[in-house]
This record gives structure tokens, sequence and C-alpha cells, in this order.
């Protein structure tokens, strides 16, 4: 018998990957989660039926929440990663030198349990020197901290259930204070097919609280319609003002020195939503 797994984008169009195995299905605390191995794409972490993160494309997504935060921040010590509990931002950030201390607060400690277990790949930094990983709720950490950190990551489910308020001008507002006076942020902000109406709304509310705002979008194919949007929130550096000679050639996938730049060219119909 062959099985299927299906994230329904609507109530008329999905995409689908052949099921090989399920490792782990349960509810936590916090939401539905899944751990499957498919064909296609490896093994598959699932919330609330919605792909998380995959081994096979898995690179393009923390590439690009990590690396155009970290190359315009001029020195990145001190990085905040909301959510990420899979560990893949996390293994990003180590990648810069700069880098002090990297905390990752993860409402579910699950997630993290499963990813060391499942995708070793991604998580395998988790217990790096470097890294303070915490299980707790990142709206409160946040709120808790005044002028702590250079750059914040929220790497974070879509805005359903714990998630909710990490989409909300509160949360830009407190990620503002918790960042030094040069600080910036890059959360990921969906999709512009299906999404449209949140990307305009969290566009408008970070321009409420920062100077600088930028979106930016990467491929991505077992995300909703494939075409994601980042959103930079930035005190004081421009992404747009970094030099390409400047950004260091990494180890990557798919975030160049070249990348940097065209990532924020948008297509018109994504560039109207930040208008
Ligand atoms: N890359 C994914 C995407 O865009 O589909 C998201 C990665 S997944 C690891 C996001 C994580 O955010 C989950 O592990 C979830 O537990 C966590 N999360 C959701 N709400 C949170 C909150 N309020 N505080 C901290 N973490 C939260």
């Amino acid at each position: 018998m062959e099985l299927w797994y299906t994230e329904k984008q609507t109530e008329s169009f999905g995409i689908t990957a052949k099921i090989k195995q399920t490792y782990v299905h349960e509810q936590t605390d916090f939401q539905e989660l899944a751990m499957i191995e498919t064909e296609e794409w490896g093994n598959m972490l699932v919330l609330d039926g919605m792909v998380m993160t995959t081994v096979r494309d898995e690179f393009v997504y923390h590439e690009m929440v990590t690396h155009p935060a970290l190359f315009t921040h001029p020195n990145p010590e001190k990085v905040l990663v909301v959510g990420g509990g899979d560990g893949g931002v996390i293994r990003e950030v180590l990648k810069h030198p700069k880098v002090k201390e990297a905390v990752l607060v993860d409402i579910d400690g699950k997630v993290i349990e499963y990813s060391r277990r499942y995708l070793p790949s991604i998580a395998g930094k988790l217990d790096d020197p470097r890294v303070s990983v915490q299980v707790g709720d990142g709206f409160r950490h946040i709120h808790e901290r005044k002028n702590e950190y250079d750059v914040i990551l929220a790497d974070t489910t879509e805005p359903v259930g714990p998630a909710v308020q990490l989409f909300t001008r509160g949360f830009y507002q407190a990620i503002s204070e918790s960042l030094k006076e040069d600080g910036l942020f890059v959360a990921q902000t969906d999709n512009p097919w299906f999404k449209a109406d949140l990307i305009r709304s969290v566009n408008r509310d970070v321009k409420l609280v920062f100077p600088i705002v930028r979106v930016y979008t990467a491929n991505i194919p077992t995300y909703p319609s494939g075409l994601w949007t980042f959103t930079m929130g930035s005190k004081r550096y421009d992404p747009l003002s970094v030099r390409t000679e400047d950004i260091a050639e990494l180890e990557t996938k798919y975030y160049t020195p070249r990348l940097h730049h065209a990532a924020f060219a948008l297509p018109k119909f994504v560039e109207d939503l930040t208008k």
C-alpha cells in the first residue's frame, strides 16, 4: 500500500510526498508533531500539518534566514534564534567566526529531541560550546531581555498555535528593545501566493518599529508555492549597502556573496506587498 503525506495550502491545493516510514506522530504539549521518511526529500519534520524542514532542501531556508543578516551586521557577537529547534539556523550561525554566543529558544523540547535523533545533519551543532539551548517561549524571552543581542533570527512556525504572537507589532517592538542600538533581525514571513496579507501586514508593522526594512526571497521546493519571503528589520545597517567583496565565501549550497544582493530584487507582485 502506498502512503502519501499531503499538506493543504488551501482547501483545493496542496503538496504531497510519498512516505517510506513514519518514525513519530504525536501531540506534544504545543503542537502535532510528525517525523516522516519520504522518498524524495529524506527525513521530514512536520508540525501541525505543515512541512518545517526536510533533509534534502533544508539548506536553502537555514542559509537564507542566517547569512543575509550575519553579513549585514559588521560584528554579530551575540545571536538569538527564536524557534529553530531543528538546529539548522544554529548550524549556519556558527559558520561566522565573529559569533561568540548563540542562544536558541524553542517552546517545544520535543522538536529539539526528535531533531537530534532523526535530523542529525541539521541538529548536529546544537551541542557546540558557543550554543545555549533553552526550552521556553521566545515571546517571553524577548520581553525579558533588553539591549542584549546583535542579531535576532525568528525561525518560527507559521502564525498558528504557539507562534501567533510572533507575528505581531508587539513582537517586533520587543525585538527592537532586546537588540542593541545597532541590532537587526530577520523573520521568515511565508509565501506571497497564499499569504500576501501576512507579508503586507508584517511589512507595515516592522516599518513602524525599524528604520530599515527589506524583504528578500528564496526558492524552497517543499514550502507552499516554493517562493519564500524573509523580512529584515534593522536599526542601522542596510543589507543593500554591504559590498559583495566584503562577504566571505562560506561553505554554503545556496547563499553566495553574489546572491546576497540578488535575493533582495523582488518580483513585482512581491514588491507591491512591501509598499
Ligand atoms: N523552517 C520552518 C518553517 O518556516 O516552516 C520553521 C522551523 S520550526 C523548527 C519552528 C519552531 O518554532 C518549532 O520548533 C516551534 O516549536 C517553534 N515555536 C513556535 N512558537 C514558538 C514560541 N512562541 N517560542 C519559541 N518557539 C516557538
